[in-house]
């Protein structure tokens, strides 16, 4: 029997090697912190939706081990179809081993409605197009009209004004035309499907624009394995599809990228010829020189942690919305004292007053700030000032002065192979200071990356006091981190001007 389900049918469309893969090679899908961050989301939007159309049922059931119990909820989708419930949540269907669960299905007398939710704010994806004809595909075979399909999605303008409102949250489109044109093309996808799925033999299937789109393959590593390490796909800021360009010109290594005599620009260049030759750091001291220049002392190296909930919690923002609840400020004087100042809100409330209020007892007016990669931190501070016009002379101040540490190495100043063409702090700082245990964020307890700081933050409030004044620890620790290894980076500009 050949079993398939909605999300093997759309890996299947994304690439048939995508499922092929998820069966014989599991062990080689890595999800990212990207990907994982929008299987979070998918799950928490998808439980709001429930609510969407008034009363419903769900039928989601799990077995004592965790996972789902697709035969009670196939059982229980039956049993709600035939007392004719208005709304049934996860309606789970299966056709001759064809599976999907439908997100909200909406009986009317009409027919059945097709209602997928998506944790994204734009309606137009051809995948949503491929993911809800299959459902009407395998519910019309178990004997149900479809006739409405609808993607559920999020409306990016929508403003939380302390009572969320899942009319205006969510945003309904009907791609019943869309779905219309595809469905005739599903039965001839599934056969090929089950041919490929039987095979215990790997489909011979190049890299494409497919590993890229919809969404970045988790099996990419897995095969560009027997691609030189680095190859084309490390360039530096270079597009997926330029890359893939020169790959399927046969053009792998860096030392192919300099035989073919392409045209690099001079970051690029210096990349590839830095790591064929380990020529040292290339230092341009006029370059660093200047832009020391414009530092003047004390200097605030600030850094803000923010997190981005796809519900928006607080009066006043929008889905995605970053909001600051974190910063780290170290202050260097010109005589080389150092001392620290931080801030972190607490996750029950909206952060975003304190935190400004506290930003400008720490930063007087005029100094001069640095922060790495500088438009984050700018663009927050100047949504500060628009929530809270009362303390915005001086957020826009500080604004006005904040310069871009990230700018020296972004000009090409500073550079050397170990940074492997990324300029992001957790490459350089590890580039500069290859041995030095405490600038080592992985020696970290807790918290090693800005994700991670995004998705412990919201918890907070649900710990108990011991847990989480050790969160709250790790925080601050992994926040201040950030703002010394810019001091470290500083004072290597410095040393070596
Ligand atoms: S990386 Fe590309 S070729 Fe490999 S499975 Fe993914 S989409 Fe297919």
């Amino acid at each position: 029997m050949f079993y398939f389900s909605k999300t093997k049918y759309c890996d299947f469309k994304q690439c048939p090697k995508i499922p092929w893969l998820k069966k014989y090679r599991p062990e080689e899908y890595v999800v990212d912190a990207e990907t994982q961050a929008r299987f979070t989301a998918g799950n928490e939007v998808g439980d709001l939706a429930m609510g969407l159309f008034g009363d419903f049922v769900e039928v989601t059931a799990y077995r004592a081990d965790g996972s789902l119990d697709l035969n009670r909820m196939k059982m229980l989708t039956r049993k709600y179809l035939a007392e004719g419930r208005e709304n049934i949540c996860e309606a789970s269907f299966d056709y001759q081993g064809l599976y999907c669960a439908v997100d909200i299905l909406r009986r009317t007398p009409h027919g059945y409605e097709i209602y997928e939710v998506k944790s994204s704010t734009s309606p137009e994806h051809r995948v949503y197009v491929v993911d809800t004809s299959y459902q009407k595909y395998v519910l019309e075979k178990c004997g149900l009209k479809v006739n409405k399909v609808c993607i559920v999605t999020i409306d990016p303008s929508y403003v939380y004004d302390g009572v969320l409102d899942l009319h205006r949250f969510f945003k309904i489109t009907d791609i019943t035309p869309l779905v219309e044109e595809e469905i005739g093309t599903v039965g001839e996808s599934l056969k090929e499907a089950q041919k490929v799925m039987s095979s215990k033999e790997e489909p011979d299937i190049d890299l494409s624009e497919s590993c890229n789109e919809p969404y970045p393959c988790a099996f990419f590593g897995y095969c560009t394995r027997n691609l030189p390490s680095p190859s084309v796909f490390h360039l530096y800021r270079l597009a997926y599809g330029k890359k893939l360009e020169l790959y399927l010109k046969g053009i792998y290594s860096f030392e192919d990228i300099l035989k073919d005599g392409g045209r690099l620009n001079e970051m690029r260049r210096r990349q590839v010829e830095y790591a064929l030759e380990d020529k040292g750091t290339y230092i341009d001291k006029k370059g660093i020189r200047e832009f020391l220049q414009t530092l003047t002392f004390p200097l605030y190296f600030l850094d803000f942690e923010t997190v981005q909930p796809v519900i928006p919690r607080y009066v006043g923002t929008k889905p995605y919305q970053q909001i600051p609840v974190q910063y780290s400020l170290h202050i260097l004087r010109e005589d080389g004292t150092l001392s620290h100042r931080e801030f972190l809100g607490r996750s029950e409330e909206d952060p975003r007053r304190a935190l400004a209020e506290r930003l400008i007892e720490d930063i007087p007016k005029d100094v001069c700030v640095l922060a790495y990669n500088k438009a984050f931190e700018c663009t927050r501070i100047k949504e500060l000032s628009e929530v809270f016009p009362d303390l915005s002379e001086h957020l826009l101040n500080i604004k006005e002065n904040i310069k871009d540490l990230l700018d020296p190495f972004q000009s090409g100043y500073y550079y050397n192979r170990a940074m492997g063409g990324s300029f992001s702090i957790k490459s350089v700082l590890p580039a500069i200071y290859p041995d030095d245990p405490e600038l080592n964020y992985h020696n970290l307890e807790g918290v090693h990356n800005g994700s991670e700081a995004m998705e412990l933050f919201p918890r907070l409030k649900d710990m108990p006091q011991e847990e989480r004044a050790e969160a709250e620890h790790h925080l601050l620790k992994y926040c201040e981190l950030d703002t010394f290894a810019m001091v470290k980076v500083y004072e290597e500009l410095k040393r070596v001007s």
